[in-house]
């Protein structure tokens, strides 16, 4: 018991083979009997149990937004973060790493928090344009925030709705981790795009887009800065993207423009799936440069939205191939008449 009283909250493991990170909970682990199939958690979905209903002095908000405006602590508010009240990562002033045998470890250091919007039941398809921004806004002033701090590579900013998409309060909310490292998927697409860019000098996702925009058939929606598509390579049916049209790498650079017109395309995204699929669960975040004082300006960042229409079977877990189950080009010409 003492033993476990001194645990790290998590820890991040280095998979020898793969090169992947996971992370295991450490600190605050289940105990085995939980994970049996009839005691999984459910949803709490009434308003009168809703942790986020009743937010007091304890929860020490990062940032609390009114009406479009940052405000100070102990004010009213309509867009608030908070820090997880069960951290993935967590601060620490060293972490703690290790190896073992063939094995890697690292101490689970970084930030978690949670954005939480005013009412319980109102989502991003009823918001507003305003309140849609002010989420917006409250991402980046988070992640210019979080950025600044040591240990800090990479910041993930994703939003779980629903049951089958992984989050267990109904209320709408959003989340925002920083971690040490960067996940293998991120390096894949790092990777990816710096390939590219070496050959043909010019960015990937900047060559897809032009072409995507003359043929027309895998866009949703466009204003002038944005354009939401499917892509071609969907790996989910109604899989959708956000990509800003000018060549930008780091999502925390955009400019007030940029972010009102960000927040129409994402507005109209959303509205669009909700309609098309009766209101799915999905997740959806945020693909960005990563933090590490690298030099990423060949990277493009954009949001990605994955619309709960399937899980993941035998053959996706153990070969990665995703099987979409209609064409991204019937998907995008059905959300454009939503
Ligand atoms: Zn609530
Ligand atoms: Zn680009």
């Amino acid at each position: 018991m003492k033993d476990k009283k001194q645990k790290f909250p998590s820890e991040l493991r280095l998979d020898p083979v793969s090169q992947d990170w996971v992370l295991i909970a450490t600190g605050r682990a289940r105990r085995p009997e939980t994970f049996q199939k009839d005691a999984r958690v459910s949803v709490e979905d009434s308003a009168s149990a809703c942790p986020f209903e009743k937010l007091d002095e304890q929860e020490k908000p990062t940032a609390i937004f009114l009406n479009g405006k940052q405000v100070g602590q102990g004010s009213a508010w309509s867009t608030i973060a908070i820090p997880n009240k069960y951290p993935a990562f967590s601060p620490i002033a060293s972490p703690h790493t290790s190896i073992i045998g063939p094995y890697q470890t690292m101490e689970g250091v970084g930030f978690h928090e949670v954005i939480i919007t005013k009412d319980h039941t109102r989502d991003i398809p009823e918001f507003s344009l305003s309140e849609t921004k002010e989420l917006i806004d409250v991402y980046q002033e988070r992640y210019l925030s979080l950025m600044k701090k040591e240990f800090v590579d990479y910041i993930s900013i994703f939003k779980n709705k629903g049951k089958a998409a992984g989050a267990t309060i109904a209320h709408p909310h959003s989340q925002l981790i920083a971690t040490p490292v960067i996940a293998a998927d991120i390096q894949r697409s790092l990777r990816g795009s710096k390939q590219y860019f070496v050959t043909y000098n010019t960015c990937v996702h900047c060559s897809m887009l032009e072409w995507d925009l003359k043929e027309k058939k895998r866009i949703v929606f466009e204003n002038d800065a944005f354009v939401v598509l499917c892509p071609f390579a969907s790996r989910v049916a109604f899989e959708v993207r956000v990509y800003p049209k000018a060549h930008l790498s780091y999502f925390e650079q955009i400019i007030e423009r940029q972010k009102e017109q960000f927040s129409e395309v994402l507005l109209v995204a959303m509205k669009k799936l909700s309609r098309a699929l009766n209101n799915p669960d999905y997740n959806y975040f945020i693909h960005t440069a990563p933090v590490d004082e690298g030099k990423h300006m060949y990277y493009h960042w954009h949001l990605e939205i994955f619309p709960k229409t399937s899980t993941w079977a035998g053959f996706e877990i153990s070969t990665g191939i995703e099987i979409s189950t209609i064409e991204p080009e019937q998907a995008a010409a059905f959300l454009r008449k939503q």
